[in-house]
């Protein structure tokens, strides 16, 4: 039996106590410890007396030289003390706080090595409790010593020794999971050499190359999961091929009121390309907002119907689900397509209706909001499933979605650009089209960042838009005053304070309290100019498109992300006229100054994604339990994209190859799948 699945009970020191504590951290197999990354390192190599420098953290050997003493401090504080003289015959003291019970371990005469912030007018250095170390146990001192994340009765201490027995008694025995090809095209260390030296490195070099070695690892398992599931639903799931004709194609271009842009034309052919194939679609199209994402699900749809089939397209908001709606109308009823709505605000008797349309086959395309996701809901042939906005849904969402149809082609759009080279890469299943062409007579955004005292000059500029016969949106936080947050403003208070403000304009107030039907009416009011200026709170974030909108002022943009201000900017600047977008912050943090910085110096959605994600870490950018993307234990996804490319290059050369699951030097990789269950069962296994 390999060392892998061993549990870590059977390491010595390691009772029921400690076993679910090391359960807490995700620890229950040898590999899980071997494979428990630190997550920095100290450099305790011990110094010399005379090189301490003051107030800096510094190991250093030690003899004690005297009797310890513990004074008192009330109940709990002490201090001991005791006299201690370093190899090179320095004398100092070593202190410890709240320690006492460390006496009796400061016999004269005995060595050890000390770690802790050294006081040079003191001449002494307080010590941590864990550490302190006596001579000999070098593995959490005289070295660069791992640090680990840990918990209650695991300290630090615990876990190292833990850790050294480990990798001292088994870590031999680990399996090799990289072909030996791979290893010595790239130079990376064997895997057992790598897991000693990530935990207990020899040197910076030596570290170094450990972790080159297994973030490779950690990358390649990732991509060959991927690809290998994707290769093989590939042969054993054909999904359906859509013949579609020339001409239905040329009368769909010929619907549209505008001409699609070169992107757009480009990313179409991609579409229908991918849903010709019997393969079954699984495309991101990535598009600044704006860029005109829209038409292209519109165009699969249309599709899907042509080839007697039925498309569906679900959006995050029923605000944009009721816009798709009528656009989608307006464009594919007079192709022959009938359109259907299904949102949850609906009555029963409409919902009723639909359900049953959709089941029988007399609506060929369905917007929808996650109402679509329900369990009684039918289609009679599913052949295309699209979601836009597509971050603002789970994994598993996705995956229910898929299902309605029988392996159905898959489009998802997103307006959140991944820089692109990660896309590629973290999408390891998933084939990337960027429509990276704003429609021509696009106008740019002017974007203003004030201080709010600037605010009345603001809102003079926007009632002199309203002059000229445009919208605007106004931005803020919060819905209303329950929820007051000092110096944060409200939608419903600035609501009140606006229509007087602009008297004589109509001003709406939108915001995601509202009823259904009241949000329906405010923004199809808002579409048909009936109202001028609309107060929102973010609930217009995504989607929402009225081309006669020229402004749009943000209170509180500090409290805003990046990739959110982007959105909302969005919103303006869809039309033939010159924007603007004034964003009102006065930003406590460097991050929020960068953010306001970053907005006025470009419009351009993958260079703000990429300082998004510079700014915020891949984590929390990505939205890492919503998208799917899983957290990589060593792996940095900014840091380490180049070996991201490299591991998706090699999976795809491994699965090219006929023999991939024959021969013996990817045997490991193969089995490993079916650990991973990626692999079930196969013919011939
Ligand atoms: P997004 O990519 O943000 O979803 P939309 O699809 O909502 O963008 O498109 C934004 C606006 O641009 C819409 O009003 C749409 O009709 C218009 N549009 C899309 N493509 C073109 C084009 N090629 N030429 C002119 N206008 C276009
Ligand atoms: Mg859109």
């Amino acid at each position: 039996m390999s060392a892998d699945t061993l549990s870590v009970s059977i390491l010595p020191g390691v009772g029921p106590q400690r076993q679910r504590t090391l359960g807490l951290l995700g620890i229950e197999t040898i590999a899980d410890l071997l494979t428990y990354y630190p997550f920095r390192y100290e450099d305790r190599n011990a110094k010399a007396g005379r090189e301490l420098a003051d107030g800096a953290r510094v190991t250093v050997r030690v003899t004690v030289d005297g009797m310890p003493g513990v004074k008192y401090r009330g109940k709990r504080a002490s201090t001991t003390m005791v006299p201690v003289v370093t190899e090179d015959v320095r004398r100092l003291h070593a202190v410890w706080f709240n320690q006492p019970y460390v006496k009796d371990q400061l016999k004269p005469g005995r060595k050890m090595t000390i770690t802790g912030k050294y006081d040079a007018k003191r001449r002494s250095i307080s010590v941590a409790h864990h550490d302190f170390v006596v001579a000999g146990e070098t593995v959490h001192s005289d070295r660069i010593v791992p640090v680990y994340e840990v918990k209650a009765d695991i300290t630090p201490k615990i876990l190292r020794n833990l850790l050294a027995h480990a990798v001292k008694t088994y870590g031999e025995q680990v399996d090799e999971l990289l072909p030996m090809i791979l290893r010595q095209k790239y130079k990376l260390l064997d895997r057992c050499p790598a897991l000693q030296q990530i935990h207990f490195p020899k040197d910076g070099e030596h570290l170094h190359q450990a972790r080159r070695r297994l973030v490779f690892e950690e990358f390649f398992l990732f991509q060959l999961k991927l690809q290998a599931f994707r290769w093989l639903h590939r042969h054993e799931q054909p999904g359906v091929s859509h013949p579609i004709p020339e001409e239905a194609l040329a009368t769909f271009a010929e619907r549209l009121p505008f001409a699609m842009t070169g992107a757009q034309r480009r990313v179409a052919g991609e579409i229908v390309r991918d849903m010709q194939s019997p393969v079954p679609m699984n495309r991101l199209v990535q598009g600044d907002v704006g860029s005109g994402k829209t038409v292209l699900a519109f165009l699969a749809l249309y599709a899907a119907k042509v080839c007697g089939h039925q498309g569906a397209l679900m959006v995050p908001t029923e605000i944009l689900a009721e816009q798709h709606y009528r656009a989608a109308q307006e464009l594919l009823e007079p192709l022959g397509c009938r359109v259907g709505m299904l949102v949850g605000s609906q009555k029963e008797k409409e919902r009723r209706q639909v359900l049953a349309e959709m089941e029988s086959g007399d609506v060929d395309v369905v917007i929808g909001t996650h109402a679509l996701l329900e369990e009684g809901v039918r289609f009679r042939s599913l052949s295309v499933v699209i979601t836009d906005e597509q971050h603002r849904f789970g994994v598993e969402q996705r995956s229910i979605f898929r299902q309605k149809g029988h392996a159905p082609d898959v489009l998802f759009m997103s307006a959140t650009p991944i820089p692109r080279t990660l896309a590629m890469s973290v999408f390891g299943d998933l084939d990337v089209s960027v429509v990276d062409e704003l429609p021509a007579g696009r106008q740019p955004i002017q974007t203003y960042w004030i201080t709010p005292d600037k605010e009345e000059r603001a809102l003079r500029f926007i009632r002199g838009e309203l002059v000229k016969g445009r919208q605007a949106y106004i931005v803020c936080p919060l819905v209303e005053e329950s929820e007051k947050v000092e110096g944060v403003v409200n939608a419903t208070a600035l609501y009140e304070m606006l229509k007087d403000w602009f008297a004589g304009y109509e001003v709406g107030l939108m915001h995601g309290k509202l009823k259904a039907a009241e949000k329906e009416d405010v923004m199809r009011r808002f579409t048909k100019n009936e109202i001028q200026v609309l107060v929102s709170t973010t609930v217009i974030e995504v989607g929402v498109n009225v081309p006669n909108s020229t402004a749009m002022m943000v209170y509180n943009a500090e409290r805003f992300g990046l990739a959110q201000l982007h959105q909302l900017r969005g919103r303006v600047g869809r039309g033939e006229h010159a924007s603007s977008c004034i964003l009102m912050s006065k930003p406590d943090t460097d991050a929020g100054l960068e953010r306001m910085k970053a907005m006025v110096a470009t419009q351009d959605g993958f260079v703000l994604a990429e300082k998004d994600l510079h700014l915020r870490g891949p984590g929390e950018f990505f939205g890492v339990r919503q998208s799917g993307i899983p957290e990589f234990k060593l792996g940095d996804l900014l840091q380490d994209a180049k070996i991201m490319e490299v591991a998706r290059g090699e999976v795809q050369e491994c699965l090219r190859a006929a023999d991939f699951w024959t021969l013996p030097s990817y045997q490991p990789l193969v089995h490993y799948l079916k650990r991973e269950k990626v692999l079930l069962q196969r013919a011939g296994d």
